[in-house]
């Protein structure tokens, strides 16, 4: 079994699509094993997104990320991650997601694309460390 950190991103919580995107995870089989609804600073921003600095998007990536409150989950199932970012859809919610996915049924923006997935079991456990630093692993 394998873990994987999701966000459901600030534009996911505003558009009230939570439910729907916990009801996927949900029927994929993965399991939740830790979920929390938070609001983050731009310290927690920045490690989370440390490979993204000093691409011309960062900075707007760090104020959308943390503008307002998201949804930060442990996911864990048999290949989790890949499940995940299959569940998900490509980051380009138009010319990469297909339709059946969360970012290809609900997104068009390239930055506000509703939901983060780690993208490796060793991105994975960097990230869980990150925003759940107690949880057991
Ligand atoms: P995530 O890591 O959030 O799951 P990803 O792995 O699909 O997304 P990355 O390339 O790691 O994509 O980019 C991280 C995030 O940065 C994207 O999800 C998106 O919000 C934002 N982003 C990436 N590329 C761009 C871009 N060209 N313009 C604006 N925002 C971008």
């Amino acid at each position: 079994t394998e873990r994987t950190l999701v966000l459901i991103k600030p534009d996911g919580v505003a558009r009230a699509l939570v439910g729907d995107i916990l009801a996927r995870i949900e029927r994929k089989g993965l399991a939740l094993v830790a979920l929390e609804l938070k609001t983050v600073d731009d310290e927690l921003a920045r490690r989370h997104y440390a490979e993204h600095e000093g691409k011309p998007f960062f900075p707007a990536l760090l104020e959308f990320i943390t503008s307002a409150p998201l949804v930060a989950a442990v996911v864990e199932g048999p290949r989790a991650v890949a499940a995940w970012r299959q569940i998900a859809g490509g980051t380009d919610p138009v010319e990469k997601a297909v339709p059946g996915t969360i970012r290809g049924d609900f997104a068009l923006s390239t930055q506000n694309n509703l939901v983060h997935g780690s993208d490796s079991p060793d991105s994975a456990e960097r990230e869980i460390a990150i925003w759940f630093p107690d949880l057991d692993s």
